[in-house]
């Protein structure tokens, strides 16, 4: 209830946007300059530069016809599922006349999941791969085909774990596996991994190497981290997609699943709707391409 209080008209949700978009005062989109003035169709126009930006311009919210009301009402039912959401479930809260409209949202918001935060996990790193999805059991005889190889970076911290980072990848070779681990992990970071050759340049890439050996007695879980995040990742999907995950769409669902689980100790729901609202309003043209991709594809 005070979340329908709190954003109870269009003008309330534009004004928090706005106030997140720009914390210092709206600039435009297209020059950047701070000068602007608002025009009475909730434009800011540009003195420098004459362009007119909307609060809404460049953000997963561009074009939408819809009210920006249900849209807040589809982040607030997003954060507030611990464990995920559906289409179905969202067109289902939210009383969406179609299933494609709430498969495309809950796309969009997944993109915003994982846009700006992604600074590189320090300190002491579990990296490890593991397949998942491809074919159901019973099509026997096609090994890791139509499966997708990820890669889990998982922060120590103290006996629990940090943050993660997930990456698919398109084979176990050292660039492969070099490049995944450099989008995950700064350089100068202890990087702990089994004993599989492709990881033996890490420490000419700047890493401090700790091979853990395989060798060791069956049951030694010297990696437990990352197969822990691996266990609650394919239980995960297996929960809400009923296994169902297509290769196509996994990048969406490995984000979805790293946002929730670096965020999985908000004590406060509400802090978990900000970062999505935050980073929905974040303007990088790059995801959203990559949307643009994967809805064409579908
Ligand atoms: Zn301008």
């Amino acid at each position: 209830m005070a979340f329908e209080r709190r954003f109870a008209t269009e003008a309330a949700c534009r004004a928090y946007l706005v106030q997140l978009r720009w914390p210092e005062g709206v600039r435009c989109h297209r020059c950047h300059a701070p000068s602007v003035w608002a025009t009475a169709r909730r434009l800011y126009h540009c003195t420098f530069c004459g362009f007119q930006t909307s609060v809404l311009t460049g953000t997963i919210f561009q074009d939408t016809k819809a009210d920006l009301r249900l849209w807040f009402r589809a982040m607030w039912y997003v954060t507030n599922q611990k464990s995920g959401v559906s289409a179905l479930g969202l067109q289902r809260a939210l009383g969406l006349g179609s299933y494609r409209t709430a498969w495309a949202w809950l796309h969009k918001l997944r993109v915003a999941m994982v846009r700006p935060g992604r600074e590189r996990l320090t300190g002491e790193v579990e990296v490890d791969e593991t397949y998942l999805g491809g074919p159901k059991p019973g099509k026997h005889g096609r090994g890791a085909a139509g499966k997708a190889l990820i890669v889990v970076a998982a922060q120590v911290d103290g006996g629990r774990i940090g943050r993660i980072r997930l990456r698919r990848v398109p084979d176990t070779s050292a660039p492969s596996l070099e490049r995944a681990v450099q989008a995950a992990v700064e350089p100068g970071s202890v990087v702990r991994t089994d004993g599989l050759h492709s990881y033996r340049r890490l420490v000419a890439r700047g890493y401090v190497h700790e091979v853990v050996r395989k060798e060791t007695a069956v049951g030694d879980n010297l990696l437990p981290r990352v197969n822990r995040v691996v266990a609650l990742l394919k239980r995960w999907l297996l929960g809400i997609h009923q296994g169902r995950v297509s290769v196509a769409h996994l990048d969406a669902y490995l984000d979805e699943f790293t946002f929730r689980f670096n965020r999985r100790t908000s004590r406060w729901r509400g802090k978990l709707f900000y970062r999505l609202v935050q980073q929905a309003v974040a303007v990088d043209a790059r995801p959203v391409k990559r949307l643009r991709r994967q809805l064409v594809a579908a």
